[in-house]
């Protein structure tokens, strides 16, 4: 096929990726951009098939068959909990087709006439290699987050002390075979040494990372993932790949710095660090004792019968009660009674960025109805109530006002200046900071205790009685 055709058909698919990453940007034009996406991407394929000379296209067409099938199926049956874990596998099968191109590209390289001694040749080979370090590494660190979130094996920071120091040595001696092999790319036994390594590498930096965190290790893998098929586009002199690639790779940096920035932590606090150090230190008792109330579903629902304005406040225990439906009835309750009702959005409640979105797009919330915190912030004290289901630090005033909190400078929902604050949760247990939260013993705060559907439930059926 005309060179020049292929180009500008690649052109096109790139124009539809990006076009798809805008859309990706407001959950109204999500779907949108997906499908933009996805048709680019269906472009790319259908024109990179024409355009190479494939010399089989059986084993191809069995591999987009099996790929379609599984990927259908784990999409379709995948519970919005479980996202981040499908993630996690699709970085780490990313991070594994580049690797495979890379080594076959080298393989098939060394079986031939090798690679030539002029700085294009060491340019190619360094490409190769460059690729197989990221490739192993993007897919041995996703399997281990994809065990850890699938509680496969422990989700705790599984390591010792002077870890950092035996990743440091992995990582040097890693990079130094890269230099050998591309000063002397024939040693294929160093070949295989760097691919051991690099798998090493991936192990060891994220099985030390607590499960918690690992969204962030996701989005960061992600990236990973990204480079690597940019890389890989260099070597087989694909633009389309190495533009997606480019893609992925920058919005993964992008979202890494976004859920840092939000949590008010840095990358290296993330990746070699725990949670910041006094979390321990702060003592629950003295900031609940004797000032927690408790209310239960009809006195909640008195309160909400004279409210002009409510904002629902999700968290990370909506997600786990599965309550965004019944979220959804009670603010219809509510709406029907002449409330207004929004629902506050921070970018990093519940355990991935978006996951509060999702949710209530599936209980087919209006997308105008979720606002996102610097946008409701400073709605909070025109508001008769606000009900926060299942979150807990994206409204901790600590993060405002208490310079010694760890979580201090994490910008937080202000849930605490509105009128009467409803928290429901099961306990006086804390969330992913593993600190109290003096939102909860405030004047203005009625603690509902149980599971967030089953309570909204109640609020629910005792607001329709009245
Ligand atoms: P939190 O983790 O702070 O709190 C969740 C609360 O939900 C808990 O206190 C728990 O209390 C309650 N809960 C759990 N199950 C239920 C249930 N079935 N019914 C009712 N309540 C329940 O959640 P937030 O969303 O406020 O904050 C998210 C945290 O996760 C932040 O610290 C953020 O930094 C972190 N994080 C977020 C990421 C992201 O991308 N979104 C990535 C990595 C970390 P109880 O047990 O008493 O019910």
């Amino acid at each position: 096929m005309n060179d020049s055709i292929v180009s500008l058909v690649y052109l096109a698919a790139a124009v539809l990726f990006v076009l798809g990453i805008k859309g990706l940007t407001k959950p109204k034009t999500a779907v949108r951009g997906n499908t933009l996406s996805a048709t680019g991407m269906l472009v790319a394929v259908v024109i990179t098939l024409l355009d190479r000379n494939i010399v089989s296209f059986e084993y191809i067409v069995a591999g987009m068959i099996t790929g379609a099938i599984l990927g259908g199926l784990m999409a379709t049956r995948v519970q919005m909990t479980s996202m981040p874990q499908m993630v996690a596998l699709l970085n780490g099968c990313g991070g594994g087709a580049s690797l495979g191109l890379a080594s076959a590209s080298y393989l098939l390289a060394m079986e031939g006439s090798g690679y030539t001694s002029d700085i294009m040749g060491t340019l190619a080979v360094s490409f190769v290699m460059f690729t197989v370090l990221i490739g192993a590494v993007t897919m041995s660190g996703s399997l281990v987050a994809y065990a850890k979130l699938q509680e496969l094996i422990s989700g705790q920071g599984i390591g010792f002390a002077g870890m950092k120091f035996l990743n440091a040595a992995i990582f040097i001696a890693a990079i130094a075979l890269l230099v050998m092999l591309c000063m002397n790319p024939g040693n294929t036994p160093l070949f295989w040494t760097l691919i051991a390594l690099a798998i090493v590498l991936g192990l060891t930096l994220v099985l030390p990372i607590g499960g918690a965190d690992m969204p962030v290790v996701i989005a960061l893998l992600n990236s990973y993932s990204g480079i690597a098929a940019a890389a890989a586009g260099f070597i087989l002199g694909n633009t389309v790949l190495i533009v997606t690639g480019s893609l992925v790779g920058a919005s993964g940096l992008i979202l890494t710095n976004i859920m840092c920035v939000a949590m008010n932590r840095s990358l290296t606090n993330v990746l070699f660090g725990v949670m910041a150090e006094g979390s321990e230190a702060i003592d629950a008792d003295e900031i609940y004792g004797g000032k927690v109330k408790s209310a239960g579903a009809e006195e909640v629902a008195m309160i909400l019968e004279t409210a002009r304005r409510v904002v629902i406040v999700p968290g990370f225990g909506m997600a786990m009660a599965q309550a965004q439906h019944a979220v959804r009835e009670l603010a219809d309750v509510m709406e029907g009674r002449g409330i207004e009702v929004e629902y506050a959005i921070h970018p990093v409640a519940g355990r991935m960025p978006g996951h509060m979105n999702v949710l209530l797009a599936e209980a087919e919330v209006p997308y105008d109805k979720m606002v996102e915190m610097d946008r409701i912030n400073p709605t909070f004290d025109q508001t008769d109530v606000a009900i926060v289901i299942g979150a807990n630090d994206v409204t901790n005033p600590m993060a405002r006002e208490d310079k010694g909190s760890p979580i201090y400078g994490m910008p937080i929902l202000n849930v605490d200046k509105a009128n009467t604050v409803v928290v429901i949760k099961r306990s006086m247990s804390p969330g992913f900071a593993g600190l109290p939260n003096p939102l909860f013993a405030m004047d203005n705060c009625l603690m509902v205790f149980g599971d967030g559907k089953k309570a909204v439930i109640d609020i629910t059926a005792n607001l329709d009685l009245a």
